[in-house]
């Protein structure tokens, strides 16, 4: 694997590049906003094709990479289901894996620093956002933070991981880099509590000043999603209530570009063909089945995806790759589910159930 720590001055935040050295696909975890250029050089210059950013939560102290990052690469972008941003490509939930060919990460849903704090677990090492750093532990004073909330992240999930874990955290103030959990069990003042009412009682004597980026920070990240006006203008996308009727009369073919675990944990649309995103070179390149299906005349080919990130920037470079016209599915499959429109639900799952 290919790992580098990156590091920002200014907000001392630590930003993640992950990489697989035989796929060559990357995944950056907490980038900021300042720092994209430099982030894009060392992509270019490690040979890596970035497919998808992490937010592990909306950031306060710095904006977030993640928007100018999908801008420039089209990458994926992700946060947790609790996360109160307007759009990200991919929601995840606590206990699914995220990742790219060749690295998998288990979503640990860890609020109390604010409640879409998520942290991201390999069997060997964990990126822990702010809910635990170095010899401290992530405020929980705004954002919707809980100090109790908090403590049962620490102690229920991350403490709970193999002592010999790597803990890297999203920011450090002294010049630490890295952790185990066995050493911040041990030597982490904040986690030498007794009980969750002793560490809500310590966490509000701290009097810390608000990060002086919050009022602007904060505003910006919650707005992060594609720009989808000029789809809109062009009249390549298409609302729900006009999809669902094509799709009654069978007069459209549907193309999901989500993966197979969102598509198994929340349903498709009936008759969709499965394209992930992640493959679409293939899938647009001559010959390939996006291609093919997107010349056939007389056929509406609408794409969608969870919310119509994905969908809309296939849609775009589509168009630019001169590959007739495809629809975008505005607000994805959860406008869809909304709308009230019909979902088929994977037949392994409903036999769990
Ligand atoms: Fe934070």
């Amino acid at each position: 694997m290919i790992f580098r720590q990156l590091f920002d001055r200014v907000s001392f935040t630590y930003t993640y590049l992950l990489a697989s050295e035989e796929s060559r696909q990357a995944l950056i975890i907490d980038p900021v906003l300042e720092r994209v250029d430099r982030y894009l050089q060392l992509l270019e210059e490690l040979d890596l094709r970035l497919m998808k950013v992490i937010d592990t939560h909306v950031h306060a102290d710095h904006i977030s990479g993640m928007g100018a990052l999908r801008d420039r690469t089209r990458c994926v972008t992700v946060m947790g289901q609790e996360s109160s941003v307007d759009v990200v490509s991919l929601r995840v939930s606590d206990g699914d894996s995220v990742g790219i060919e060749g690295i998998e990460m288990t979503a640990l849903y860890t609020p109390g620093h604010t409640s879409d704090s998520y942290s991201f677990a390999m069997p060997d090492r964990v990126f822990t956002g702010d809910a635990l750093f170095i010899r401290g532990t992530g405020r929980t004073d705004f954002q919707l933070g809980s100090s109790i909330d908090a403590y049962h992240s620490l102690f229920e999930k991350l403490l709970q991981l193999p002592d010999s874990t790597l803990v890297y955290p999203g920011h450090d103030y002294k010049g630490d880099t890295v952790s185990t959990i066995g050493e911040e069990r041990a030597y982490n003042p904040r986690l030498q509590v007794k009980s969750a009412e002793e560490y809500a009682e310590l966490m509000s004597n701290l009097n810390l000043a608000n990060p002086k980026m919050m009022d602007v920070a904060v505003p910006a990240n919650m707005q992060i999603g594609l720009s989808q006006d000029e789809l809109e203008e062009q009249g390549l996308s298409i609302t729900c209530e006009e999809a669902e009727r094509l799709h009654k009369h069978g007069q459209a073919v549907f193309v999901d570009l989500r993966e197979a675990l969102e598509r198994r944990e929340r349903g498709s649309i009936l008759g969709a063909l499965h394209a992930p995103y992640g493959d679409l070179d293939t899938l647009l390149a001559p010959g390939g089945s996006l291609h093919n299906l997107a010349l056939r005349k007389n056929t509406k080919v609408i794409a969608y995806c969870a919310y119509g990130e994905r969908s809309a920037m296939t849609v775009q470079r589509a168009k630019e790759q001169g590959v007739g016209s495809m629809l975008n599915l505005k607000g994805g499959i959860d406008a869809w589910r909304s709308a009230g429109a019909p979902i088929e639900v994977d037949a392994d799952r409903t036999t769990d159930e």
